[in-house]
């Protein structure tokens, strides 16, 4: 179970942070590390003695120019936020997200990104609407954000206390439906919002956050992957039907 959870950190400008995660992931038996855009060379003279002895999982690391390339083949994404942002979005604490763990991850395709965010500004509200789910570790409000590391440190606690429990319980994979990867979810999310243009339901000048409303109500659902198919050849009905009908009305 704990090779398939990936540890992604955006935008990191402190190569020992991110030696720092490797030794706490590493602490806690984990080994997936992604890095997508650093805003400093992860692999430091600061970094490998952060790392303490952890640095193979630097070395490792693979480096993406985005979220979307890091966590393309995953089936959930959780991203860790300090704060609570303009669109409630579904929240977990760190020990219920643990606590999904297990059946999330019984199948072998199914992979778990747990996305991190910069030291000085955290996620973006785009990078959050990328994720099905928010986990907040719950901190003094008055002094909320943890270091990076730190951070990582508590998820990754949280994901081998799970592990070391469900130990007992085995969960079967037969039980766990193929569901949608990133990659598939956001081709999807693409599609429907060309769609959407097409038919002149969405404008993208007026957008009302009518794209961030049907991502978290998709994500909220799950699908699967032979769904978001469905749901794709109804977006492909719909456009041949919308092209139809301008070029009847052009008089043609
Ligand atoms: N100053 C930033 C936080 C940076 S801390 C902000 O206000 O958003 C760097 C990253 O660590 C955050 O993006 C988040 O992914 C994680 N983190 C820090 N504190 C956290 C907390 N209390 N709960 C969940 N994640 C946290």
């Amino acid at each position: 179970m704990l090779e398939r959870i990936r540890i992604v950190l955006i935008g990191t400008s402190h190569p020992g942070n991110i030696g720092a995660t490797a030794r706490a992931m590493h602490n806690m038996g984990l080994s997936d590390l992604a890095l997508v855009a650093p805003r400093c060379e992860p692999l430091t003279a600061d970094s490998i003695s952060r790392a303490s002895g952890a640095d193979h999982l630097v070395h490792a690391a693979r480096v993406h120019d985005t979220l979307d390339a890091a966590i393309a083949d995953c089936t959930l994404a959780v991203g860790a936020s300090a704060r609570s942002r303009t669109l409630p979005w579904p929240m977990l604490t760190p020990r219920e997200l643990g606590a999904r763990l297990p059946e999330e991850l019984a199948s072998d395709d199914a992979r778990v990104a747990l996305v991190l965010g910069r030291e000085d500004s955290g996620l973006t509200n785009a990078e959050l609407q990328r994720c099905h789910a928010h986990v907040h570790i719950p901190t003094n409000p008055d002094f909320s954000s943890l270091n990076l590391a730190a951070a990582v440190q508590v998820l990754a606690y949280e994901c081998r206390q799970a592990w070391l429990d469900s130990a007992t319980t085995a969960v079967s994979p037969e039980e766990s439906p193929s569901l949608a990867s990133h990659d598939e979810l956001e081709r999807y999310f693409e599609h429907l919002e060309r769609t959407l243009i097409a038919i002149g339901f969405h404008d993208p000048k007026t957008p009302r956050q009518l794209m961030a409303r049907l991502r978290r109500f998709t994500l909220r659902a799950r699908p699967e992957r032979l769904e978001i198919n469905i749901l794709r050849g109804i977006l492909t009905a719909t456009e041949q039907q919308a092209d139809a009908q301008r070029t009847s009305d052009s008089g043609e």
